[in-house]
């Protein structure tokens, strides 16, 4: 672990701070590496950091029993984990975990809401990135309710390519049925289908994406509002 060096930080909320404001937090933040299936919060447990992504995928998902648990939303570099902090919650609701692997420069949690509680620019940035968050979640609820498997793999598989800036992404099978909330054998039938169109390539945990436009075609409207929803939040 290293101490971060300001002005340069590629997690978009931080960067879009004032930079006095920002060096100001940036004596408290840590560079710390994402490995890929890190759980960074478990349900009910208390939120003792708060990462901002400068890479990599995170995963929030509402556990259900002792071991069912669905995807609810994704965050990487555009906002923050565990900021319900700063809003006087300090225990997650959510599991937190790493699906595609990256850096993340941390804080304190206690620091955090110190900053939170005496500096007003953190509001609009705060309350942008939840607004967007809490309109990925409505949205992911209402997608696994009506959509097919295969549109959401496609949806999801574009949305992550959107995070991770690349068409090869590492998925298991059993990872990619957690995120989805179905089935193997559902994600199985799904990407075979997708892969018979030419629009993937999946073997062993690696998937290509081959033709993004018309993945893209193949994927629910989920896709194209969720975008618009972050584009409209983010709007100056
Ligand atoms: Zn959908």
């Amino acid at each position: 672990m290293k101490r971060a060096t300001p002005p340069e930080t590629q997690n978009r909320l931080l960067a879009a701070l004032p930079s006095r404001d920002y060096r100001r937090l940036a004596r408290h933040l840590t560079s710390v590496s994402l490995p890929l299936r890190q759980a960074l919060y478990e349900p009910g447990a208390p939120i003792r950091h708060v990462y901002f992504p400068e890479s990599g995928v995170i995963s929030l998902l509402t556990v259900v029993g002792l071991n069912k648990a669905a995807e609810v939303a994704v965050v990487c570099c555009e906002g923050v984990i565990g900021a319900s902090t700063t809003l006087g919650v300090n225990t997650s609701h959510v599991r937190a975990l790493v699906q595609g692997e990256g850096t993340a420069l941390r804080i304190e949690a206690s620091l955090l809401r110190k900053e939170f509680a005496e500096n007003g620019t953190w509001f609009r940035e705060l309350y942008r990135f939840s607004n967007a968050l809490m309109g990925q979640a409505a949205q992911t609820a209402a997608c696994n309710r009506f959509h097919t498997v295969e549109a959401r793999l496609a949806r999801w598989l574009l949305a992550t390519r959107d995070r991770v800036n690349s068409r090869h992404l590492e998925l298991t099978q059993e990872f990619l049925s957690i995120m989805l909330g179905v089935r193997r054998v559902g994600i199985t039938g799904a990407a075979m289908q997708l892969q018979k169109q030419k629009l993937i390539t999946y073997s062993r945990g690696h998937i290509q994406i081959l033709d993004p436009a018309r993945l893209e075609a193949a994927a629910c409207s989920c896709y194209g509002v969720v975008k618009d929803i972050y584009r409209l939040s983010y709007r100056k």
